[in-house]
């Protein structure tokens, strides 16, 4: 029988892991069959428990997207570490009964940038932009690399100071750096050797109002949207970093993903390189 996966959200038309799910499963001989599903805004739990319900094979886990990571995070009877430290779940694996939910966003990142940009967080100066989900998501797997520090600013400051706070005290997290939290007010005069765009301003075409400053010399400017050039991208271009979108991002958080569910690792280059020539 052919193990079952979805990935839920609203909208999710335009969701990408139906196909990257379907490459890393021919690639590694896997039977799994896995399928976008269009959860309404207020009937997440029940199209999930539909989806474990339905025939047609057993159904093993689910990618969970937006609006409904922190409802996974809710729903799910168990959690990984790095799901509680987001707060957020968008990984969850049927097992016996159990609902277990994870995390794997900021490993996705942290491999992007080691693996495929290379660029090692370890030792550098790294400013990270935003502080909703996506933000909370990265901040432990980015600490864990023992960067020299870690600032997160936010348009909305006391979200920043509050999420700063949050990871600083985070107990059992033996950290050299402690992150600190400011407003984009706060970056003038300051230097990153890598600025992470986790806001979700490129959507709209929202222009941040970011000091050049704070792109040092070979820094490397990441956004996590994908898809589009935005005006962040546009900025650290001008300025002289090098420039990273987040599909990548995006193949590793699955990939990672795969890996839980499944046990094997897929190869993750050919898999971007498909994506990139079909965008
Ligand atoms: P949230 O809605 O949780 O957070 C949005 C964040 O963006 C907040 O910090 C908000 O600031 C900030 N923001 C929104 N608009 C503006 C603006 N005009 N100017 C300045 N700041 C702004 O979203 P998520 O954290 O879930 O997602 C953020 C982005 O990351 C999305 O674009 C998403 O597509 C992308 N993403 C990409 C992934 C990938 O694999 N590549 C994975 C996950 C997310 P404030 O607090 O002031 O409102």
């Amino acid at each position: 029988m052919t193990d079952r996966y979805a990935v839920f959200g609203n909208p999710i038309g335009h969701s990408k892991s139906p196909r990257i799910h379907a490459l890393f499963a021919k690639q590694t001989g896997q039977d799994i069959s896995y399928e976008a599903i269009l959860a309404p805004t207020d009937g997440f739990a029940a199209a999930l428990h539909a989806f474990a319900a339905a025939k047609g094979g057993p159904a093993k886990g689910a990618n969970v997207t937006v609006p409904f990571k922190e409802e996974a995070f809710r729903l799910a009877t168990r959690r990984t570490a790095r799901a509680e430290a987001a707060g957020a779940v968008n990984t969850l694996s049927f097992e016996a009964g159990a609902i277990i939910g994870d995390n794997t966003d900021g490993a996705g990142l942290v491999r992007d940038l080691k693996n495929n940009l290379g660029c090692d967080p370890a030792g550098r100066r790294i400013l990270l932009l935003g502080a909703g989900g996506a933000a909370r998501g990265v901040i432990l797997p980015l600490l864990l690399e023992n960067p020299a520090e870690l600032v997160v600013a936010n348009r909305t400051e006391e979200t920043a100071a509050r999420l700063a706070l949050e990871f600083a005290r985070l107990p059992g997290c033996a950290l050299s750096v402690k992150p600190d939290g400011i407003g984009f007010a706060g970056l003038t005069g300051r230097a990153f050797d890598l600025v992470i765009n986790a806001t979700s301003a490129g959507l709209s075409g929202a222009v941040l109002p970011l000091p050049t400053s704070v792109f040092a010399p070979r820094c490397v400017a990441y956004e996590m949207v994908y898809g589009r050039a935005t005006p962040f991208m546009d900025q650290a271009q001008a300025a002289g970093a090098r420039v990273a979108d987040g599909l990548g991002m995006l193949v590793e958080q699955a990939a990672e993903a795969f890996f839980v569910w499944r046990g094997v690792r897929p190869r993750t280059a050919r898999v971007l390189a498909v994506l990139r020539e079909q965008a």
